[in-house]
């Protein structure tokens, strides 16, 4: 066979071609939304590559993003790429000293500002010394630019740049094995890691995630990624757009609830992705407010546990079935996804729905114990989960972190089981687990359970000492609007379904769960908050016998 690079350059220029007819989509909330074809996407990647290439951009230098998900992000994601450059999502949500560490352990070059971003990448800029042009995209009056500019740094207009240049660009023969893109972790448990993912990794990825095991993405698809373009590549959407023909509709920075129905409604999005955060809101709003989601194949959920309670909520009340899938930065992220074997119908869907999933082709597990020894794949066995494949990680950028591989396998840190089938349980982040009385109880399955009750919103659960115990689960929840629920009445709920011993007996309620950069539940704060004492916490007694 021929020896072929497997590059993101292919994939533009097929999805450009090709599909040349099909669109990104670009809300821009009350305005009517953007449009662009992929024909016309390519001939805009073609301008911003001589673009940056006029601005020095060579070799493997990483040109940064600082965007919502809109036309122009896709864009630089097929542009920088393409040319040899290295595409380098910075999280918008982070604060401007951790924005500023990984823009400058990355080595950014330039970077692409959206311009309703100005004021806080302001901040950045000066702990983000590496920046030598500052490229903005959207309108921006003159003393909005003023506050990027800085000795030895250029301002310019990404629209301008574009006008200015050819719309064909030499692309380059690339070496598929050459870095592509890369993205931080967003650090829920550490400090931010860097990955780097191939132009190979890339493709295969794509790949994955169209197959139909996967997330099926096809010509048929209109996809809405709520899920961040700097969060893991928007979960590889993008790019899996272009190879399968799909239509892109991109919220921008219109994320609430009441846009992203709105977009679904006119759009005709037929699946969405996000984390549960985003699903749990439109959910609440679908029910006060109502809408049309008639439209939707699935809503694939992904980056911490979808709670069953949504799930079954979504199938029951509006005839959609989620799709749940686990994955992570080091994975490009796509690693497993929950769906239930051929011949599994009614009741029996659902721990296979609510599991982490299957593991897609392409990526192997396997559990190992405290010591490092390999467990069974037995669905009993609960260990910590390895991976390894070709869009996994085999390093950190400019990080050893020896601690993260194990004999040529990555390990996840995340703990449960998985079964001769292939399917995932997670029970716990390994630094989430608690241990009471030498025993682990999970604190997911605790959360989900809580929220299964009709009285509350949301529910996690961390570990805190005791002097008998070692640990023991302590459950912070919040409360439905004008529903109410004692610790009693909660733990009395819990009583029914899970093990006496497990059962918190240290309750709080808080206004909100804190939350990371990507909407996932921050245990770290809340641990903080309990040692500081600022949790309101009831401590119950001993249950009835
Ligand atoms: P960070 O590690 O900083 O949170 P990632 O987005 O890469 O950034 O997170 C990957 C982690 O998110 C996984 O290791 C896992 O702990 C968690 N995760 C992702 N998807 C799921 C899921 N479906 N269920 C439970 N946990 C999940």
């Amino acid at each position: 066979m021929m020896d072929y690079p497997l590059t993101i350059s292919t994939v533009m220029r097929y999805g450009t071609t090709v599909f040349g007819d099909k669109e990104v989509v670009t809300c821009a909330g009350d305005e009517p939304a953007r449009r662009r074809s992929y024909a016309a996407v390519g001939e805009r990647a073609a301008r911003l590559a001589n673009a940056l290439r006029s601005l020095g951009v060579d070799g493997d230098q990483r040109v940064a993003t600082f965007m919502w998900n809109n036309a122009e992000h896709l864009e630089a994601y097929l542009a920088i790429p393409s040319m040899g450059a290295v595409l380098h999502t910075l999280n918008l949500r982070l604060s401007p000293e951790q924005v500023g560490y990984i823009a400058t352990h990355a080595g950014d070059y330039a970077v692409i500002v959206d311009a309703s971003l100005i004021p806080l990448f302001a901040n950045v800029l000066p702990l983000a010394e590496t920046i030598k042009h500052v490229i903005v995209s959207g309108p921006a009056d003159a003393a909005a630019l003023g506050a990027l500019t800085g000795q030895g740094r250029e301002v310019h207009s990404y629209e301008e740049l574009l006008a200015g240049a050819r719309d064909t660009f030499d692309w380059p023969d690339l070496d598929e094995r050459s870095a592509a893109a890369m993205c931080y972790t967003s650090g829920t448990t550490g400090l931010p890691k860097g990955v780097a993912y191939s132009h190979r990794s890339s493709y295969l990825h794509s790949m994955a995630v169209c197959t139909a095991n996967a997330l099926g993405a096809s010509e048929q698809d209109r996809i809405m990624p709520i899920v961040p373009q700097f969060h893991a590549n928007a979960w590889g959407l993008p790019y899996a757009a272009m190879m399968s023909g799909a239509d892109l509709v991109m919220p921008d920075r219109f994320m609430i609830p009441a846009a992203v129905v709105k977009l679904i409604e006119t759009e005709k999005v037929t699946m969405g992705a996000g984390v549960p955060t985003i699903w749990q809101g439109m959910l609440a709003h679908l029910r006060a407010h109502g809408g049309d989601v008639s439209s939707l194949r699935t809503l694939v959920c992904g980056g911490s546990a979808l709670p069953e309670a949504v799930m079954r909520a979504y199938a029951d009340e509006f005839g959609i079935t989620m799709t749940h899938a686990w994955g992570m930065t080091e994975l490009s992220p796509l690693g497993s996804v929950a769906r239930e074997p051929v011949g599994v119908t009614g009741e029996a869907v659902w721990p296979y729905r609510a599991s982490q999933g299957r593991l897609i082709c392409g990526v192997e597990g396997r559990l190992t114990g405290d010591d490092g020894q390999v467990l069974p794949s037995d669905g009993k066995a609960v260990g910590e989960l390895e991976c390894r494949g070709p869009w996994i990680t085999a390093s950190y950028y400019l990080d050893d972190a020896p601690e993260k591989f194990h004999d040529g396998w990555l390990r996840t840190g995340d703990v449960g089981t998985l079964d001769a089938e292939g399917f995932i349980r997670l029970t716990d982040r390994a630094k989430d687990v608690i241990k009471s009385g030498g025993e682990w109880i999970s604190s997911m399955e605790l959360e989900n359970l809580i929220m299964a009750h009709p009285a509350v919103a949301e529910a996690a659960v961390i570990g805190v000492p005791d002097d008998r115990w070692g640990e023991r689960p302590l459950a912070a929840v919040v409360l439905r609007p004008d529903a109410e629920a004692t610790p009693d009445e909660l733990r009395a709920y819990l009583a029914d379904r899970i093990p006496r011993w497990q059962l918190p007996e240290r309750w709080t309620f808080v206004d909100e769960v804190p939350k990371t950069s990507v909407g996932k539940f921050k245990k770290t704060t809340l641990r903080d908050q309990y040692a500081a004492g600022t949790l309101a916490v009831t401590k119950l007694g001993a249950l009835p016998h």
